[in-house]
């Protein structure tokens, strides 16, 4: 038999998948690691659960304890189903002016929502800064104990990578991996999965959106950024605890017209429905195989389901508004979202 023991359990191995056009285009072997098949539809769900087990192996959070996160997106997702599925509750802290969508999405994962203010970080009511508090205030009530997952500098984050993705993605292509490439959140995902292929002999890529420092940081030592993404849960300004020790050997600065017409493409040519961080990535794996030349294998992350981002990256006004182009396809596109 084979038979999870929870939802938890069915996080992680999820397939790799050949990306067919941007294959053909370069003469590489570009592989999708479907991230999007988690239970909880993201690669956050990794992080989720390695940072509850830790929690509950250092005894901070026994049966019964509550889960705490500043977050606006995925991993407050992954936190609220893989927490319920092992007895936590949890506990979300967002800036008020998140779309309703998400807002609706983390309520239905099972999350408290706690609204805050959208203020910037040096204000102690900052959603990061308050969910903080918060867990120190509800761990003085709550014996079973509280995790304040902080996933930025908790490097049980990039740990879930260096077990298993990393090793996934080794074991996937029996050895053949010559490069490995995504953008850059927390750093979990890049840091953690370079950690464990580079070593051997993996070159690691970062592909880096616009408004976000790592690309200069890389390559000229300065954290610095110019415009802007329409694409969420990456770019940083900083380098995080996640980051830490980990230096990529390749990096691309990558605009949303490079990105957004590849998510399109790989919707409509190769069924996948994914989020615009995908297409950040598979730009970057392009660029990357177009450095290496033909006949190698590229791995990128398709990191998160398509259907949370039917208000923006999927809606015709929202992309003419930010003067980006309409696939024709998507026409005129649902009459109910403004
Ligand atoms: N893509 C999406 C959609 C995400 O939500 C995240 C997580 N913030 C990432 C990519 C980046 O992952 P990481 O935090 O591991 O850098």
């Amino acid at each position: 038999m084979d038979i999870k023991s929870d939802l938890a359990d069915a996080v992680g191995n999820t397939p790799l998948i050949r990306l067919k056009a941007a294959s053909e285009a370069t003469g590489c072997e570009i592989l999708g690691k479907c991230e999007f098949l988690n239970p909880g539809q993201s690669v956050k769900d990794r992080a989720a659960l390695w940072m509850i087990r830790d929690a509950v192996a250092r005894g901070a959070l026994k049966p019964g304890g509550t889960i705490v996160e500043g977050t606006a997106g995925n991993t407050g997702i992954g936190l609220a189903l893989v927490g319920a599925s092992m007895g936590f509750k949890t506990v979300i802290v967002i800036p008020e002016t998140q779309s309703q969508e998400k807002k609706d999405m983390l309520r239905l994962a099972g999350a408290e929502l706690v609204q805050v203010p959208a203020v910037p970080y040096r204000n102690p009511n900052n959603y990061v800064r308050y969910s903080e508090r918060l867990a120190a205030k509800l761990a003085e009530t709550t014996p079973e104990g509280v995790l304040w997952a902080n996933q930025f500098d908790n490097i049980a984050n990039r740990q879930s990578h260096i077990d298993s993705t990393g090793p996934e993605i080794w074991d996937q292509t029996e050895g053949r991996v010559n490069g490995f490439i995504c953008a850059v959140g927390t750093g979990g995902t890049l840091a953690g999965t370079g950690m464990a292929l580079q070593p051997k002999g993996v070159k690691i890529g970062i592909a880096d959106p616009d408004g976000s420092a790592l690309f200069d940081y890389y390559t000229k030592g300065e954290l610095a950024s110019s415009g802007n993404s329409i694409t969420e849960g990456i770019g940083q300004g900083r380098v995080t605890a996640n980051l830490e020790g980990f230096t990529p050997d390749m990096a691309y600065n990558i605009p949303d017209s490079e990105a957004l017409p590849l998510v399109f493409d790989l919707l409509r040519d190769e069924g996948l429905c994914l989020g615009g961080s995908s297409g950040v990535n598979l730009a970057g794996a392009i660029r990357m195989a177009r450095e290496m030349g033909p006949g190698h294998t590229i791995v990128t992350i398709l990191c998160d389901y398509g259907t949370r981002y039917q208000s923006k990256l999927f809606n015709p006004a929202f992309l003419k508004d930010k003067g980006l182009p309409v696939p024709g396809w998507l026409g005129d596109g649902p009459a109910s979202i403004p």
